[in-house]
């Protein structure tokens, strides 16, 4: 009887496991987000890992910390999914966000790690579609601070936003922004205006839409810098009844 029921137990633990595995693969399947920009800047390699790289869609340089780096959104995002899955460098290999690693302990149901992951798409999606792109140019390209990359990724917004007209899947607006990036750039611009009073209501909303999706990443996926940033921009906006 505890013979039969160690066993038993073990089994179970291995197929709860099992599932638990199948279940946070299908999550990543249907997620995609830390591979768009939102959570990460860049992602750092070895320099065997670069060679290895050479041959697909990634581009990888030197950063001012003299790291072999790729830059996010990633070019290998196909969709949701990682077109070089095989080669992928071992950060993405070992990477699991907070939700994925609560869909493997059984601790998060799937079902409910779905709907977190389509709260912060949409949120997302409502980010690109209001960004203030004008505003943040002059924030996000700075000499020092790859003004290529961030020019590509304002060229996207601006090419995305006109040819979708608001209608592309959040997912493939995402791939092509760097959200982490303009979320940074914009917090300055906002703080500045807040400085001088001329926050206007679109900007508020925006602060707390940004504020959202900060917590949201934090709490859910993966520690946000952006989280401290936005909750001070949120407690100085005037309160309303
Ligand atoms: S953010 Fe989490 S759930 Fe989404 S793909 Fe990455 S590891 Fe998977
Ligand atoms: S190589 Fe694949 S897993 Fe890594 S960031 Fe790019 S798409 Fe994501």
């Amino acid at each position: 009887m505890t013979s039969t029921g160690k066993h038993s137990s073990e089994k179970g633990t291995s197929n709860s496991a099992l599932l638990s595995a199948q279940q946070s693969a299908e999550l990543c399947q249907a997620c995609g987000i830390c591979c768009t920009g939102a959570f990460f800047s860049h992602v750092t390699v070895s320099s065997k890992e670069a060679e290895i790289l050479k041959s697909t869609a990634i581009e990888t340089h030197v950063n001012k910390k003299e790291k072999i780096v790729f830059d996010q959104p990633c070019f290998a995002l196909s969709g949701t999914s990682c077109s070089i899955y095989d080669k992928r460098p071992g950060s993405c290999r070992a990477f699991l966000c907070k939700l994925t690693r609560n869909v493997l302990t059984g601790e998060t149901e799937l079902d409910s790690a779905l709907g977190t992951v389509a709260e912060l798409k949409a949120l997302t999606a409502w980010l690109v579609a209001n960004a203030p792109l004008d505003m943040i140019k002059h924030e996000l390209n700075p000499s020092t601070n790859k003004p290529d990359s961030i020019d590509k990724t304002l060229t996207a917004w601006h090419n995305l936003k006109s040819k979708a007209g608001g209608n592309t899947a959040p997912e493939v607006r995402a791939r092509s922004l760097g959200l982490l990036q303009v979320l940074m750039g914009l917090y300055f611009r906002f703080e500045q205006k807040q400085n001088t009073a001329e926050l206007s209501e679109q900007d508020v909303d925006y602060i707390t839409n940004a504020f959202a999706f900060a917590k949201l990443c934090d709490r859910y996926f993966e520690k946000s810098r952006l989280l401290r940033k936005y909750a001070q921009l949120i407690q100085r906006l005037p309160q309303t009844d």
